[in-house]
Formats: structure tokens, sequence, C-alpha cells
């Protein structure tokens, strides 16, 4: 498994700057030389493209270090199959790639470590040292018994004077054999979890995020006449997107952590259609209603998929069909009459949609939903299902509202326990 991580330099003295700055025009040169060359002929192949252009390469720039044209070779064989690829399909713009964005490729003679903040970089002048400003990401990663890749990829920033690296980082990871599972249900506004018996609802907002986000989008496509460039730098700006990957990242560790600590498995919808979930009226067109809800479904199950992946947490995948309108207990159908809750047709017990769901997925990760062959049940089973008790409040615990970095006082990670 394979990370890669932004760490930002300090800022760069000029005499640095200036360095990297002819080093990326140089890049740049070769680059473009082989991007037309390897679109002229075709060629997507790294081997055949440094085959025939190393000589010009390195007469090209003589006081490069060699290693340079290997790896403008390998950019220029990836952008040039991106792009031939969009033009068998149509959708290429131009007779070659714009070379636009440069950032620069580096191999293990490229570039090293100096010491855990910093990085040497072989240019025209001779080595050059880089101070980098570590992220909690790259330490994170630097202490979790993950290793640094051979690879790096440099882009300078000129607005900042700084350089950005790309750093990758590497481990290996066992998946260990679940003896129960967690299972998800993720909803518009917040994500169930179903640990042990006991359903807790982690409040997303998603619903209220992503919409504001449509109508943001649309009040500034209005303004920008339609640009789209404009109204990405708006949004990027606005901090909406961190607050969201925020959010999804938060419920992703508490739910993938309390399926670490006891050896389970996580048991999440396999997304697609789900026409009849009572989704956001507001959003007048259904196909973009559909498809923010999707976009941000996905989002989230992704969120918990990678963070599963980190801890060696099994992921698996169950049909959603009917998972919050079936009765977990009987098999028949729940009555909703508007409400989140509902009344089981069959026994007369009252659910609430999204316990019900987790309960549901719960069985059928199990394989114990009627058409696959019954597999001996877990420990998670042991607990029969529970339907809210009559008298009972009408809602699984909620164990935490979850919100944008800043936009809450509470900072404590709130974690499951067994009731
Ligand atoms: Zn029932």
């Amino acid at each position: 498994m394979a990370r890669t991580v932004v760490v930002r330099s300090a800022r760069l003295p000029g005499r640095t700057l200036d360095i990297l700055a002819e080093l990326r025009g140089m890049y740049r040169d070769m680059v473009e030389l082989l991007v037309q060359y390897a679109v002229e002929n075709e060629m997507t192949s790294f081997m055949l493209l440094k085959a025939e252009k190393y000589g010009e390469l390195r007469s090209m720039h003589p006081e490069l270090p060699s290693h340079y044209a290997y790896t403008a070779c390998q950019d220029a064989a990836t952008r040039s199959k991106s792009f031939l690829r969009s033009r068998r399909r149509g959708r290429a713009k131009g007779r070659y790639p714009e070379v636009r964005r440069i950032s620069m490729w580096l191999d293990d003679h490229l570039w090293r470590p100096d010491g855990l903040t910093a990085i040497r970089i072989s240019t025209h002048r001779g080595w050059v040292k880089v101070e980098l400003e570590p992220s909690r990401q790259y330490w994170r990663y630097l202490n979790g018994g993950w290793s640094l890749r051979p690879e790096a990829r440099i882009r300078l920033d000129p607005v900042e004077d700084r350089l950005i690296v790309y750093l990758t980082f590497e481990r290996e990871v066992e998946e260990y054999e679940p003896k129960g599972f967690v299972s998800v249900d993720v909803n518009e506004d917040n994500v169930t979890a179903l640990v042990d018996g006991a359903a807790y609802l982690l409040r997303t907002d998603m619903k209220e995020m992503t919409l504001g986000y449509d109508y943001r989008r649309r009040r500034i496509m209005e303004r920008n006449s339609g640009s789209r460039r404009a109204m990405r730098k708006v949004i990027r700006k606005s901090g909406y997107r961190r607050r969201k990957e925020d959010v999804r990242r938060k419920a992703a560790r508490i739910i993938v952590g309390a399926a670490a600590e006891r050896g389970y498995g996580i048991a999440l919808e396999r997304l697609g259609k789900r026409p009849n979930e009572n989704m956001i009226r507001d959003v007048g067109n259904p196909q973009l209603r559909y498809r923010i809800f999707q976009a941000a479904f996905k989002g989230i199950q992704r969120e918990i998929e990678e963070e599963a992946m980190e801890l060696g947490v099994p992921v698996v995948h169950v049909n959603p069909k009917n998972t919050s309108r079936m009765c977990p207990i009987h098999r028949a159908p729940i009555v909703y009459d508007g409400s989140r809750v509902g009344k089981c047709s069959e026994g007369g017990e009252s659910w609430h949609r999204d316990v019900a769901a987790t309960w549901n997925i719960l069985r059928r990760a199990l394989g114990g939903d009627g058409s696959a062959a019954p597999s001996p049940l877990g420990p998670s089973l042991d607990g029969r299902p529970m339907p809210l008790a009559s008298t009972g409040a009408h809602d699984p615990t909620v164990i935490a509202r979850i919100r944008g970095r800043g936009a809450s006082p509470c900072r404590r990670s709130p974690r499951f326990r067994a009731v």
C-alpha cells in the first residue's frame, strides 16, 4: 500500500529559487519535446521514448544530471498516454497536450533526504539543500512504520517562493480474519454504526453542507458568467472542502477504530441506486440531486475504506436493497409515516430506519440473509436485533455531532463503548 504525502518547503532563499526555476525551465523543455514526439508517433512506452530520445536530451542540456533525461521520459510517457486516450475518445483539445503544470519527477539519483526535515536535490549547479516544513501527516507516516519510496516529485510555487514536495510512503499491511462486523449505514445527515448490538448515530450534516455547496456553487457560477475555473477557486478558498473532508475523516476514524479495537471487519452497503430514498427536495433537478448525494456517500465510504486499509481492517460490501425497509427480525416491511421511525408490519414493534438498516447490513455481511447459505454467526449476532422499546426514546444513541475543524468546541474524539 502506498500513500502520497505533500510537504511544503520553507521559504526558499533567492539563490535556491533561481536554481530551481532554471531547472524547471530545462525540465519543461525536455518534457515538451518528448510529448510532441511521443504524440506524433503514438508512442506511450517510456522505454521506447528513452531509447530514441536520450541522446538528444543529453546534448540539449549537458549540464543537467543525466537522470533527469530518464524521469522526463517517464513524465512525458504518462502525459502522452492520457492525451492519446482522450483523443481516441474524441475529448482531446489541440494537437498536443499542453504542458502547463510542471512537477519534476525525481528518482533516487536526483534527491535524498537530509535528516528528517530537509532534502537535497541534484541540479545543474550541484546538490541543493531544501528545508522542509513537515506537516502533521508527514510525521504520522514517518512514525507509523511507513517507509519512504525512492521516487518523489517537486513543484515550484512561484507565488509563495516555496517548493511543494510529493513524497510517497509505503507499508505492508495484512488484513486479519474478522471476528465480527461493525455494520455502517451512510445517510444524508448521519452515519449510523452498529457495534456489538448497540447502534450509534454520528451526525455529519452532510445534507446541510452539500446543499449549501450547491447553492453557493450556483451563485458563483452566475456571478462569473459560468466559469468553472473561477467557481472552483472561490470554493477552494471558502474552506468548504476542508471542512467536509474533516468531517468525513473524523467519522471514518471513529468507526474504523471501533472495528480495529475488537478485531472486527466493516460492513458497508454497495453503493448503487437509491431511488426511493427520501432525498433532498430543495434541489430541483432530480438528476443533480442524485449525483450530489452519490458523490457524498461515496466520499464518506471511501474515507472509511482507506482508513480501514491503513489499519488492516477488512471491509465487505453487501447488497443495499431494502436495508431500511425491512424488519431485521420478522423480515416483513416496516411502515413509515413520514418520520424516520416506523412500525414493523408483522410484529408491530418500532424501528428507527437507520438502525434497522445497520442490522440488515450486518445480517447480510454474515451471510444469514436467507438467500445465501447461512454461515456461522460471529459474536456480533449474540445480541439479537433490538427494536426500539415502546417507551424508550425513539432514537439511537447520538454519540457525536461531527463538525468541521474550528466549528465545534468539542475537541475530543468520541469513542464507542459497549452499552
Ligand atoms: Zn418485526
